[in-house]
């Protein structure tokens, strides 16, 4: 039985597997186009193949899932640049399918120039978690309800057990203290983000000085410049931590892996393939 939320009707669902389609069990992943084309599709799918092998989904293979999300593109006839989500869950493993939301992209230059406000989230990431955080999943529950919680911010940012910083509800951070780039290890217990993994690219081909460590707090409040990446937007800048800290938004080194990023995706066909 179902009952519809809106008015209480009460509808009969056939098949008792149909609960697979609402449980939350599944994984999914978010991707956008740049210029009409879809952007490291291949590093989604390798992360999205990760996720569900974990969980005991079935993905679709490569090529199929891209043709069919280049003809879904085609069909949604948008002008601008969309995103992209892919779900899978118990349902479509089963009926070897998988869904795709596509929706116009909106950009968000003035943020880019002006950067974006975070707080601190206080809870804190769960220790010992049963699912893994580099698995992309609603199902360990505490991204979604921070990204609630805390939704009058642009990103909350969550400490692990030890105080450390680990990643905002929907993007990975970095730090530049004295021109040196900081970012937390995987081991942090964060999600290895697509675009952290090509801004890492970029900031190594370029030669910037860069660290992999354990951020603490006061290193994070004191830095002069911050910086989320996500798939979403890319690279955005960081202008204030509520309630008063504030830091260049965006500084040199941030805007220098903009114009790189701005330059680089174009020109990388590994991105495109
Ligand atoms: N960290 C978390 C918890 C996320 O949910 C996301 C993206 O949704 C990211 C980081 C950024 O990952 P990506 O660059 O692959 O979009």
């Amino acid at each position: 039985m179902f009952y519809n939320s809106k008015n209480w009707i009460e509808k009969t669902i056939y098949k008792n597997e149909d609960f697979d389609l609402f449980n939350g069990y599944s994984t999914y992943e978010t991707l956008r186009t740049y210029n009409k084309n879809i952007f490291a599709l291949r590093f989604h799918y390798e992360r999205l193949k990760k996720s569900a092998m974990f969980l005991g989904l079935e993905v679709p293979e490569y090529e199929i899932l891209k043709n069919t999300l280049i003809s879904g593109i085609k069909n949604f006839n948008c002008k601008n640049d969309v995103r992209i989500k892919i779900l899978i869950n118990k349902y479509t493993s089963k009926e070897k399918t998988f869904y795709a939301f596509i929706e116009p992209i909106r950009e968000i230059d003035d943020l880019r120039e002006s950067g974006v406000v975070l707080t601190i989230s206080r809870e804190r990431k769960p220790k010992n978690p049963v699912i893994p955080y580099y698995v992309k999943t609603t199902l360990n529950g505490y991204s979604m309800y921070l990204r609630q919680k805390y939704n009058a911010y642009y990103d909350s940012i969550v400490l692990n057990e030890f105080g450390y910083v680990t990643e905002g509800t929907k993007s990975n951070i970095f730090i530049v203290t004295a021109g040196v780039i900081t970012t937390p290890p995987i081991s942090a217990g964060i999600l290895p983000g697509v675009t952290r993994k090509i801004v890492l690219e970029l900031i190594e081909s370029f030669n910037m000085d860069f660290e992999e460590r354990n951020i603490e707090v006061w290193e994070l409040l004191s830095a002069d410049e911050i910086f989320l990446t996500h798939t979403s937007v890319g690279i955005i800048p960081v202008r204030r931590i509520v309630p008063n800290f504030t830091f260049n938004a965006p500084g040199i080194s941030t805007e220098t892996l903009i114009n790189y990023w701005q330059d680089f995706i174009i020109a990388n066909n590994e991105y495109w393939e």
